[in-house]
């Protein structure tokens, strides 16, 4: 089934007896037992399963290629889970620019139990570099927040299986609509479905797909349902719902955000546009063979510096001052004032989450803001 098709009938799993057409939200924590002691619905307790976190599963799963998913109360805890399925010692392979929140758990609270080396991932010798005979995982972030820098995911795969390390792929940007790693040779898929996925700002939630049901996999289900931070039932039946319009979504911002990007590259408050569709994106080429379209999300830089950049984003009516990205209406923010002062990110920066607006409400609230500057 083609993605558009997958989301809206796979989610309908469960024909309930009352005839409903899309599935109810089951919020029951506890399920029968049989005579003999077993479940006959398949569901025991809802840390471990339920049925709405079931069928989330099963649609992010097929729409990213993978043989299972797991879903999580955030993104955040996603990324945690895998890191705590390594065993002590292993030493991770992250990006320089890896999403803050990940970044700030590997620095304050793995920093006993694993050693990791944030590189370049876009210059393949630089993962080679740092290679240990300990590397058991290899973390990539493409497009990559906030810089958009397109990390190699067919190169990375090769450079990984050759010395089975694991190959993970943060795709929040991309969503499950524009890129699948998995069919780059990816072992697992992470998300924030807080973003996309859920694509209101209503929700938060994370999830991790698997290309293969092994025993690292089976490491992190025991992890989801022994630690338990997992999406509530009402969480769930939230994203089945938004994801059945995700691939409209993904056209809209996709289109709008290349139109503000193109809008703003010729701009002179512009110093540059960090837009991997752009053909002189120092990655467009590898952007074109791994996604579909180029996001919805990206950066720009201002040529008044960062007083000008903080200007801006208190100058536009229709895009709110507020972070996060994906949702329906258009977020903007001066990236280092939100992740810090140790924050490599350029002081002139701004990301613009672009929404499903009208495009020409979107660039006249632009022009006024730059004019104003
Ligand atoms: C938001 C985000 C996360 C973290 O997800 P939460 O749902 O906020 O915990 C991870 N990676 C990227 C790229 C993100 O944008």
């Amino acid at each position: 089934m083609k993605p558009e098709t997958l989301s809206i009938h796979a989610a309908n799993l469960y024909k309930a007896a009352t005839g409903d057409v899309t599935q109810p939200i089951n919020l029951s924590t506890t399920f029968f037992r049989d005579e003999n002691g077993g479940y006959p619905g398949g569901h025991m307790y809802s840390r471990v399963s339920n049925p709405n976190r079931d069928a989330l599963e099963q649609v992010l799963a097929g729409l990213d290629k993978g043989e299972d998913a797991a879903a999580f109360s955030s993104g955040n805890v996603a990324g945690m889970s895998l890191f705590q399925a390594l065993e002590p010692g292993s030493h991770i392979i992250a990006p320089d620019d890896m999403y803050w929140g990940f970044k700030k758990q590997l620095l304050t609270i793995f920093n006993k139990s694993l050693a990791f080396d944030f590189v370049d991932q876009t210059d393949l010798d630089q993962v080679r570099t740092a290679l240990r005979p300990e590397t058991k995982l290899i973390w990539v972030e493409t497009p990559s927040n906030p810089m958009l820098k397109i990390t190699d995911l067919a190169a990375i795969s090769a450079l990984a299986k050759e010395r089975n390390i694991i190959f993970a792929c943060d795709s929040t940007f991309a969503s499950p609509l524009l890129q699948n790693p998995i069919l780059f040779g990816a072992d697992l898929v992470m998300h924030s479905t807080t973003k996309y996925i859920g694509g209101h700002s209503d929700v938060l939630g994370g999830v991790l797909i698997t290309a293969k049901k092994d025993s690292f996999w089976e490491r992190i289900r025991n992890i989801q349902q022994t630690g338990g931070a997992v999406p509530g039932p009402f969480d769930c039946f939230l994203l089945l719902r938004s994801l059945k319009t995700l691939s409209y979504r993904m056209r809209g911002h996709c289109e709008n955000a290349a139109r503000l990007a193109g809008f703003l590259r010729g701009h002179a408050q512009v110093e540059s546009v960090l837009y991997p569709g752009h053909a002189d994106h120092p990655q467009h080429e590898i952007a074109k063979k791994q996604m579909s379209a180029f996001g919805g999300t990206f950066s720009f830089l201002l040529s008044g510096g960062e007083t000008a950049a903080r200007k801006l984003v208190n100058s536009l009516h229709l895009f709110a001052q507020a972070t996060s990205l994906g949702g329906v209406e258009s977020l903007i923010e001066h990236r280092f004032s939100v992740e810090g002062p140790e924050s490599k990110t350029p002081r002139n920066l701004v990301r613009v989450s672009v929404g499903l607006e009208h495009i020409d409400d979107l660039i006249a609230d632009m022009e006024q803001a730059l004019a104003a500057l």
